[in-house]
Protein backbone atom coordinates (compact mmCIF):
# COMPACT_ATOMS: atom_id res chain seq x y z
CA UNK A 1 0.00 0.00 0.00
CA UNK A 2 1.40 3.60 -0.82
CA UNK A 3 1.75 5.97 1.87
CA UNK A 4 -0.71 8.97 1.14
CA UNK A 5 0.72 12.48 1.91
CA UNK A 6 -1.54 14.83 1.30
CA UNK A 7 -0.88 18.70 1.45
CA UNK A 8 -3.64 20.51 2.21
CA UNK A 9 -4.55 24.50 1.79
CA UNK A 10 -2.33 26.90 2.45
CA UNK A 11 0.44 26.16 4.50
CA UNK A 12 -0.50 23.97 6.48
CA UNK A 13 0.88 20.45 5.15
CA UNK A 14 -1.06 17.37 6.60
CA UNK A 15 0.23 14.48 6.43
CA UNK A 16 -1.59 11.06 7.16
CA UNK A 17 0.73 8.14 7.94
CA UNK A 18 -1.00 5.05 6.79
CA UNK A 19 1.26 2.61 6.67
CA UNK A 20 5.06 1.33 4.72
CA UNK A 21 6.13 5.09 5.19
CA UNK A 22 9.65 4.02 3.69
CA UNK A 23 8.38 3.10 0.32
CA UNK A 24 6.92 6.59 0.37
CA UNK A 25 8.94 9.30 1.65
CA UNK A 26 10.82 8.71 -1.87
CA UNK A 27 8.08 10.54 -3.20
CA UNK A 28 7.84 13.42 -0.55
CA UNK A 29 6.53 16.29 -3.20
CA UNK A 30 7.82 19.58 -2.72
CA UNK A 31 6.25 23.05 -1.96
CA UNK A 32 5.29 25.75 -4.33
CA UNK A 33 4.78 28.82 -1.86
CA UNK A 34 3.17 31.82 -3.53
CA UNK A 35 4.03 35.04 -1.94
CA UNK A 36 3.10 38.47 -2.41
CA UNK A 37 0.51 40.11 -5.18
CA UNK A 38 0.33 37.28 -7.51
CA UNK A 39 -1.38 39.29 -10.15
CA UNK A 40 2.44 41.03 -11.41
CA UNK A 41 3.31 40.22 -14.10
CA UNK A 42 6.76 40.41 -12.33
CA UNK A 43 7.54 36.96 -10.61
CA UNK A 44 11.02 36.16 -8.72
CA UNK A 45 10.98 32.13 -8.65
CA UNK A 46 12.88 31.29 -5.75
CA UNK A 47 14.27 27.34 -6.24
CA UNK A 48 16.07 25.63 -2.38
CA UNK A 49 16.89 21.97 -1.90
CA UNK A 50 18.07 20.90 -5.46
CA UNK A 51 20.68 19.01 -3.83
CA UNK A 52 19.89 17.43 -0.34
CA UNK A 53 23.50 18.27 1.34
CA UNK A 54 23.49 22.23 0.79
CA UNK A 55 21.27 23.37 3.64
CA UNK A 56 22.24 27.13 3.19
CA UNK A 57 20.21 27.21 0.09
CA UNK A 58 17.40 25.66 1.19
CA UNK A 59 17.08 27.31 4.15
CA UNK A 60 17.41 30.69 2.93
CA UNK A 61 14.41 29.79 0.82
CA UNK A 62 12.59 28.31 3.35
CA UNK A 63 12.61 31.60 5.58
CA UNK A 64 11.94 33.79 2.65
CA UNK A 65 8.56 31.98 3.47
CA UNK A 66 8.49 31.94 7.45
CA UNK A 67 10.01 34.63 7.94
CA UNK A 68 9.43 37.70 5.29
CA UNK A 69 6.60 38.98 4.41
CA UNK A 70 6.13 40.19 0.25
CA UNK A 71 4.60 43.78 0.20
CA UNK A 72 4.97 44.49 -3.17
CA UNK A 73 5.68 42.11 -5.92
CA UNK A 74 5.05 38.62 -6.25
CA UNK A 75 7.74 36.15 -4.95
CA UNK A 76 7.40 31.97 -5.71
CA UNK A 77 9.50 29.81 -3.49
CA UNK A 78 9.94 26.37 -3.49
CA UNK A 79 11.80 25.03 -0.45
CA UNK A 80 12.23 21.67 -0.91
CA UNK A 81 12.80 20.55 -4.31
CA UNK A 82 14.69 17.16 -3.59
CA UNK A 83 12.76 16.62 -0.52
CA UNK A 84 13.71 13.49 -0.26
CA UNK A 85 17.13 14.61 -0.65
CA UNK A 86 17.14 16.86 2.10
CA UNK A 87 15.53 14.09 4.25
CA UNK A 88 18.08 12.02 3.62
CA UNK A 89 20.80 14.51 3.61
CA UNK A 90 22.30 13.10 0.18
CA UNK A 91 23.07 15.37 -3.32
CA UNK A 92 20.08 12.86 -4.61
CA UNK A 93 19.48 9.05 -4.25
CA UNK A 94 18.55 8.77 -8.23
CA UNK A 95 21.22 10.98 -9.18
CA UNK A 96 21.66 14.77 -8.95
CA UNK A 97 18.84 16.09 -10.27
CA UNK A 98 20.61 19.06 -11.34
CA UNK A 99 21.64 17.20 -14.26
CA UNK A 100 18.45 16.18 -15.43
CA UNK A 101 17.01 19.48 -16.85
CA UNK A 102 17.72 18.79 -20.63
CA UNK A 103 16.72 14.70 -21.13
CA UNK A 104 15.24 12.49 -18.27
CA UNK A 105 13.66 9.10 -19.03
CA UNK A 106 10.24 8.84 -18.18
CA UNK A 107 11.19 5.89 -15.65
CA UNK A 108 13.51 8.16 -13.70
CA UNK A 109 12.09 8.47 -9.63
CA UNK A 110 12.55 11.77 -10.35
CA UNK A 111 10.35 12.31 -13.87
CA UNK A 112 7.55 14.29 -12.58
CA UNK A 113 8.80 16.54 -10.48
CA UNK A 114 11.34 17.57 -13.07
CA UNK A 115 7.88 17.88 -15.40
CA UNK A 116 6.29 20.67 -12.52
CA UNK A 117 9.02 22.16 -11.83
CA UNK A 118 9.53 23.35 -15.72
CA UNK A 119 5.95 24.58 -15.51
CA UNK A 120 6.34 26.43 -13.02
CA UNK A 121 9.86 28.09 -15.23
CA UNK A 122 7.93 28.80 -17.97
CA UNK A 123 5.06 30.45 -16.66
CA UNK A 124 4.46 33.83 -18.24
CA UNK A 125 4.63 35.51 -14.93
CA UNK A 126 8.21 34.08 -13.98
CA UNK A 127 10.75 36.79 -15.08
CA UNK A 128 13.84 35.98 -12.87
CA UNK A 129 15.00 32.53 -11.60
CA UNK A 130 17.53 31.95 -8.65
CA UNK A 131 18.81 28.32 -7.91
CA UNK A 132 20.35 28.60 -4.40
CA UNK A 133 23.33 26.23 -3.99
CA UNK A 134 26.03 25.71 -0.96
CA UNK A 135 29.53 25.12 -2.86
CA UNK A 136 33.02 23.52 -2.39
CA UNK A 137 35.30 26.40 -1.15
CA UNK A 138 35.82 29.71 -2.64
CA UNK A 139 35.71 30.42 -5.75
CA UNK A 140 38.12 32.63 -7.08
CA UNK A 141 38.93 33.72 -11.48
CA UNK A 142 43.04 32.57 -10.36
CA UNK A 143 43.84 29.39 -8.55
CA UNK A 144 45.63 30.38 -5.37
CA UNK A 145 45.35 26.63 -3.71
CA UNK A 146 42.50 24.33 -3.34
CA UNK A 147 40.03 26.19 -1.57
CA UNK A 148 40.42 29.35 -3.35
CA UNK A 149 40.62 28.01 -6.84
CA UNK A 150 38.81 28.58 -9.99
CA UNK A 151 37.21 25.22 -10.10
CA UNK A 152 35.92 25.68 -6.71
CA UNK A 153 32.04 27.01 -6.61
CA UNK A 154 31.97 28.67 -2.86
CA UNK A 155 30.50 32.40 -2.67
CA UNK A 156 29.91 33.16 -6.51
CA UNK A 157 27.31 34.04 -8.43
CA UNK A 158 26.46 31.80 -11.55
CA UNK A 159 25.96 32.85 -14.97
CA UNK A 160 25.59 30.66 -17.96
CA UNK A 161 26.31 33.84 -20.29
CA UNK A 162 26.51 37.54 -19.84
CA UNK A 163 23.19 38.56 -21.50
CA UNK A 164 19.84 36.96 -22.84
CA UNK A 165 17.83 38.56 -25.38
CA UNK A 166 14.64 39.00 -23.35
CA UNK A 167 13.12 42.12 -22.54
CA UNK A 168 13.62 42.41 -18.72
CA UNK A 169 16.57 41.72 -16.82
CA UNK A 170 18.51 39.95 -19.81
CA UNK A 171 21.84 41.94 -18.58
CA UNK A 172 22.71 38.67 -16.62
CA UNK A 173 26.38 40.04 -16.17
CA UNK A 174 25.28 43.20 -14.67
CA UNK A 175 22.79 41.86 -12.49
CA UNK A 176 24.94 39.38 -10.76
CA UNK A 177 27.99 41.93 -10.53
CA UNK A 178 25.22 44.27 -8.45
CA UNK A 179 24.48 40.95 -6.40
CA UNK A 180 27.89 40.43 -5.38
CA UNK A 181 28.53 44.19 -4.78
CA UNK A 182 25.79 44.04 -2.06
CA UNK A 183 26.86 41.19 -0.84
CA UNK A 184 30.95 42.19 -0.59
CA UNK A 185 29.53 45.13 1.32
CA UNK A 186 27.87 43.19 4.15
CA UNK A 187 30.76 40.65 4.07
CA UNK A 188 31.74 38.39 7.54
CA UNK A 189 35.14 38.68 6.81
CA UNK A 190 37.16 39.27 3.61
CA UNK A 191 38.01 36.06 2.53
CA UNK A 192 34.34 35.57 1.72
CA UNK A 193 33.68 37.29 -1.18
CA UNK A 194 31.58 36.86 -3.91
CA UNK A 195 32.74 36.93 -7.45
CA UNK A 196 30.54 36.46 -10.46
CA UNK A 197 31.55 32.43 -12.14
CA UNK A 198 30.42 32.88 -15.45
CA UNK A 199 30.31 29.04 -16.98
CA UNK A 200 29.93 29.90 -20.85
CA UNK A 201 27.96 26.89 -20.46
CA UNK A 202 26.82 27.61 -24.71
CA UNK A 203 30.38 27.48 -25.58
CA UNK A 204 29.80 24.01 -24.63
CA UNK A 205 29.67 23.05 -20.88
CA UNK A 206 28.54 19.93 -21.25
CA UNK A 207 27.21 19.33 -17.57
CA UNK A 208 25.96 22.51 -17.37
CA UNK A 209 23.81 22.24 -20.16
CA UNK A 210 21.56 19.82 -18.00
CA UNK A 211 21.33 22.52 -15.37
CA UNK A 212 18.30 23.73 -14.20
CA UNK A 213 19.54 27.49 -14.84
CA UNK A 214 20.40 26.58 -18.50
CA UNK A 215 17.31 25.42 -18.97
CA UNK A 216 15.41 28.43 -17.96
CA UNK A 217 18.00 30.42 -20.19
CA UNK A 218 17.17 28.29 -23.08
CA UNK A 219 13.26 29.11 -22.59
CA UNK A 220 14.09 33.16 -22.50
CA UNK A 221 14.29 33.60 -18.99
CA UNK A 222 16.94 35.29 -17.11
CA UNK A 223 18.52 32.76 -14.65
CA UNK A 224 21.44 32.80 -11.89
CA UNK A 225 22.93 30.54 -9.50
CA UNK A 226 23.98 31.40 -6.17
CA UNK A 227 26.37 29.56 -4.34
CA UNK A 228 27.51 29.88 -0.37
CA UNK A 229 30.52 27.60 0.32
CA UNK A 230 30.42 24.79 1.96
CA UNK A 231 32.91 25.64 4.13
CA UNK A 232 31.16 28.04 6.31
CA UNK A 233 28.45 27.16 8.85
CA UNK A 234 24.92 26.87 8.06
CA UNK A 235 23.94 30.35 9.19
CA UNK A 236 26.47 31.84 7.43
CA UNK A 237 25.70 30.13 4.59
CA UNK A 238 22.06 30.88 5.14
CA UNK A 239 22.95 34.50 5.53
CA UNK A 240 24.92 34.99 2.29
CA UNK A 241 21.62 33.33 0.46
CA UNK A 242 19.34 35.89 1.74
CA UNK A 243 22.02 38.82 0.87
CA UNK A 244 21.44 37.91 -2.78
CA UNK A 245 18.00 36.73 -2.83
CA UNK A 246 17.16 40.24 -1.48
CA UNK A 247 19.20 41.88 -3.88
CA UNK A 248 17.33 40.10 -6.25
CA UNK A 249 13.89 41.16 -4.69
CA UNK A 250 15.57 44.87 -5.36
CA UNK A 251 16.66 44.44 -8.47
CA UNK A 252 12.83 43.38 -9.13
CA UNK A 253 11.27 46.35 -7.08
CA UNK A 254 9.77 43.73 -5.01
CA UNK A 255 9.24 45.26 -1.33
CA UNK A 256 9.41 42.87 1.07
CA UNK A 257 9.79 43.19 5.26
CA UNK A 258 11.58 40.33 7.64
CA UNK A 259 10.47 40.24 11.23
CA UNK A 260 14.30 39.67 12.42
CA UNK A 261 17.64 41.58 11.88
CA UNK A 262 19.73 40.18 9.23
CA UNK A 263 22.71 39.46 10.98
CA UNK A 264 24.73 36.13 11.25
CA UNK A 265 23.93 35.98 15.27
CA UNK A 266 20.55 36.76 15.37
CA UNK A 267 19.92 34.74 12.04
CA UNK A 268 21.74 31.76 13.60
CA UNK A 269 18.46 32.03 16.83
CA UNK A 270 15.59 32.29 13.83
CA UNK A 271 16.89 28.78 12.46
CA UNK A 272 17.50 26.95 15.20
CA UNK A 273 15.10 28.41 17.98
CA UNK A 274 12.40 29.87 16.27
CA UNK A 275 10.52 26.38 15.11
CA UNK A 276 7.61 24.97 16.23
CA UNK A 277 5.66 22.01 14.97
CA UNK A 278 1.48 21.69 16.26
CA UNK A 279 -0.33 18.69 16.15
CA UNK A 280 -4.28 17.79 15.89
CA UNK A 281 -5.21 20.77 14.85
CA UNK A 282 -3.27 22.96 17.78
CA UNK A 283 -4.23 20.71 20.56
CA UNK A 284 -0.27 19.96 21.30
CA UNK A 285 2.39 22.60 20.27
CA UNK A 286 5.87 21.90 20.52
CA UNK A 287 8.58 24.49 20.79
CA UNK A 288 11.61 22.70 18.78
CA UNK A 289 14.36 24.42 19.55
CA UNK A 290 15.69 22.16 22.53
CA UNK A 291 14.01 19.34 22.18
CA UNK A 292 15.17 16.10 23.47
CA UNK A 293 16.64 13.70 21.39
CA UNK A 294 13.47 11.66 22.37
CA UNK A 295 10.13 12.08 23.87
CA UNK A 296 8.25 9.54 25.35
CA UNK A 297 3.98 8.22 25.60
CA UNK A 298 3.28 11.48 23.45
CA UNK A 299 -0.60 10.98 22.32
CA UNK A 300 -0.93 9.95 19.05
CA UNK A 301 -4.42 9.38 17.44
CA UNK A 302 -5.61 5.15 17.70
CA UNK A 303 -5.16 4.67 14.09
CA UNK A 304 -1.54 5.71 14.22
CA UNK A 305 -2.53 9.07 12.02
CA UNK A 306 -0.40 12.14 12.53
CA UNK A 307 -2.16 14.76 12.00
CA UNK A 308 0.46 17.85 12.35
CA UNK A 309 0.92 21.40 11.08
CA UNK A 310 5.42 22.88 11.50
CA UNK A 311 6.10 26.21 11.63
CA UNK A 312 8.70 25.80 8.30
CA UNK A 313 8.26 24.00 5.10
CA UNK A 314 11.79 21.84 6.03
CA UNK A 315 9.91 19.69 8.44
CA UNK A 316 8.29 16.41 7.77
CA UNK A 317 7.63 13.55 10.53
CA UNK A 318 8.00 9.79 9.28
CA UNK A 319 7.12 7.23 10.70
CA UNK A 320 9.41 4.10 11.67
CA UNK A 321 8.45 1.15 13.20
CA UNK A 322 7.81 2.30 16.54
CA UNK A 323 8.17 5.72 16.73
CA UNK A 324 7.79 9.45 14.29
CA UNK A 325 10.53 11.29 13.66
CA UNK A 326 10.71 15.09 13.36
CA UNK A 327 12.96 16.20 10.50
CA UNK A 328 13.43 19.62 9.93
CA UNK A 329 16.01 20.05 6.33
CA UNK A 330 19.01 18.17 7.18
CA UNK A 331 18.27 17.38 11.20
CA UNK A 332 16.50 14.97 12.50
CA UNK A 333 15.19 17.07 15.41
CA UNK A 334 13.50 14.36 17.67
CA UNK A 335 11.77 11.04 17.89
CA UNK A 336 8.49 10.70 19.80
CA UNK A 337 7.15 7.07 21.27
CA UNK A 338 3.45 7.18 20.73
CA UNK A 339 0.83 6.41 23.32
CA UNK A 340 -2.33 5.41 21.41
CA UNK A 341 -5.89 7.52 22.03
CA UNK A 342 -8.93 8.63 20.93
CA UNK A 343 -9.46 12.40 20.58
CA UNK A 344 -11.60 14.43 22.48
CA UNK A 345 -12.34 17.81 20.44
CA UNK A 346 -14.36 19.83 22.80
CA UNK A 347 -11.31 21.45 24.93
CA UNK A 348 -10.32 25.18 23.60
CA UNK A 349 -9.67 27.18 26.55
CA UNK A 350 -8.47 25.38 30.18
CA UNK A 351 -8.10 28.28 33.68
CA UNK A 352 -5.17 28.31 35.14
CA UNK A 353 -3.46 29.90 38.12
CA UNK A 354 -0.16 31.42 37.17
CA UNK A 355 2.11 33.08 39.82
CA UNK A 356 -1.36 33.36 41.62
CA UNK A 357 -2.92 35.52 38.84
CA UNK A 358 -5.95 33.81 37.08
CA UNK A 359 -5.61 32.67 33.43
CA UNK A 360 -7.81 31.79 30.32
CA UNK A 361 -5.46 29.23 28.35
CA UNK A 362 -6.11 28.10 25.12
CA UNK A 363 -5.14 24.45 24.50
CA UNK A 364 -1.88 24.00 22.87
CA UNK A 365 0.11 27.10 24.22
CA UNK A 366 2.95 27.49 25.96
CA UNK A 367 2.75 29.53 29.23
CA UNK A 368 5.59 31.32 30.73
CA UNK A 369 5.73 30.75 34.21
CA UNK A 370 7.92 32.00 36.90
CA UNK A 371 7.54 30.25 40.54
CA UNK A 372 4.38 28.10 40.45
CA UNK A 373 1.22 27.44 38.42
CA UNK A 374 -2.52 25.31 39.29
CA UNK A 375 -4.75 23.79 37.17
CA UNK A 376 -8.57 24.32 38.30
CA UNK A 377 -10.46 21.52 39.30
CA UNK A 378 -12.84 21.64 36.17
CA UNK A 379 -15.57 18.86 36.11
CA UNK A 380 -15.25 15.86 33.81
CA UNK A 381 -11.39 17.04 32.78
CA UNK A 382 -8.55 14.83 34.32
CA UNK A 383 -5.18 16.62 34.48
CA UNK A 384 -1.77 14.72 34.33
CA UNK A 385 1.56 16.62 34.69
CA UNK A 386 4.12 14.51 33.39
CA UNK A 387 7.19 13.81 35.70
CA UNK A 388 5.02 15.17 38.76
CA UNK A 389 6.31 14.05 41.96
CA UNK A 390 3.60 12.81 44.05
CA UNK A 391 1.46 10.78 41.50
CA UNK A 392 -0.75 9.34 44.25
CA UNK A 393 -3.13 12.00 42.85
CA UNK A 394 -5.59 10.49 39.52
CA UNK A 395 -6.20 13.93 39.00
CA UNK A 396 -3.54 16.57 39.28
CA UNK A 397 -6.09 19.83 39.27
CA UNK A 398 -5.95 22.11 42.07
CA UNK A 399 -2.54 21.37 42.90
CA UNK A 400 -0.41 24.19 43.27
CA UNK A 401 2.71 23.32 41.50
CA UNK A 402 6.55 24.81 41.23
CA UNK A 403 9.08 23.52 38.90
CA UNK A 404 11.17 21.68 41.81
CA UNK A 405 8.32 19.41 41.83
CA UNK A 406 8.54 17.93 38.03
CA UNK A 407 11.24 15.27 37.33
CA UNK A 408 14.25 16.83 35.11
CA UNK A 409 14.19 13.87 32.69
CA UNK A 410 10.76 14.51 31.85
CA UNK A 411 10.96 18.05 30.52
CA UNK A 412 10.50 18.17 26.59
CA UNK A 413 14.12 20.13 26.10
CA UNK A 414 17.49 19.60 27.15
CA UNK A 415 17.81 22.08 29.84
CA UNK A 416 14.71 20.89 31.74
CA UNK A 417 12.23 23.96 31.26
CA UNK A 418 9.62 23.33 29.66
CA UNK A 419 6.95 20.55 31.05
CA UNK A 420 4.04 18.68 29.31
CA UNK A 421 0.65 19.23 31.32
CA UNK A 422 -2.44 17.14 29.46
CA UNK A 423 -5.84 16.89 29.68
CA UNK A 424 -7.98 13.89 29.25
CA UNK A 425 -11.70 13.30 29.28
CA UNK A 426 -12.60 9.87 30.41
CA UNK A 427 -10.27 7.92 28.10
CA UNK A 428 -10.07 10.43 25.62
CA UNK A 429 -7.06 12.78 25.21
CA UNK A 430 -8.00 16.68 25.12
CA UNK A 431 -5.16 18.55 24.86
CA UNK A 432 -1.51 19.80 25.72
CA UNK A 433 -0.17 22.92 26.90
CA UNK A 434 3.08 23.64 27.55
CA UNK A 435 4.54 25.28 31.16
CA UNK A 436 7.77 27.36 30.52
CA UNK A 437 9.95 27.54 33.34
CA UNK A 438 12.76 29.22 31.81
CA UNK A 439 12.53 33.14 32.73
CA UNK A 440 15.37 34.06 31.08
CA UNK A 441 13.69 33.33 27.60
CA UNK A 442 9.78 33.65 27.61
CA UNK A 443 8.58 32.37 24.59
CA UNK A 444 6.31 33.96 22.79
CA UNK A 445 3.54 32.77 21.99
CA UNK A 446 3.69 32.06 18.59
CA UNK A 447 0.57 31.04 16.26
CA UNK A 448 1.70 28.73 13.39
CA UNK A 449 -1.16 30.24 11.40
CA UNK A 450 -0.38 33.45 11.46
CA UNK A 451 2.31 33.20 8.23
CA UNK A 452 -1.54 32.49 6.29
CA UNK A 453 -2.63 36.10 6.63
CA UNK A 454 -0.61 36.23 3.06
CA UNK A 455 -1.51 35.17 0.13
CA UNK A 456 -0.13 31.58 1.09
CA UNK A 457 -0.19 28.69 -1.53
CA UNK A 458 0.92 25.27 -1.35
CA UNK A 459 0.16 23.51 -4.57
CA UNK A 460 0.24 20.13 -4.76
CA UNK A 461 -1.14 19.89 -8.38
ZN1 LIG B 1 24.55 22.48 -5.84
Amino acid sequence: MNLGILRLSSFLLICLFITNLNASIKDLDFDLIKKGDNSKDNTLLIVGGIQGDEPGGFMAASLIVTHYKIKKGSVWVIPNLNFYSIIKRNRGPFGDMNRKFAKISKNDPDYSKIERIKSYILKDNVKLVVNLHDGSGFFRKKTVNGIYASYRWGQSSIIDQKKIDVKKYGHLEEISSNVCKHVNENLIRKRDKYHIKNTHTKMGDKEMEKSLTYFAINHGKPAFGNEASKNLPLHERTYYHLLAIEKYMDTMGIKYERNFDLNPKTLKDVIDNDIYISFYNNKIKLPLGEIRNSIGYFPVKKDGKIDFTPSNPLMVIIKNTNSYSIHYGNRRLAKLFPDYFDMENELKIVHLKVDGIEKKVKIGTIVNVKNDFLVKKEKGIRVNIIGYVNNSHENESGLKVSKKQIIRRFSIDKSSNLYRVEFYKGNKFAGMIIVNFDNNNPIRDHNLSVTNNEKLSSTNI
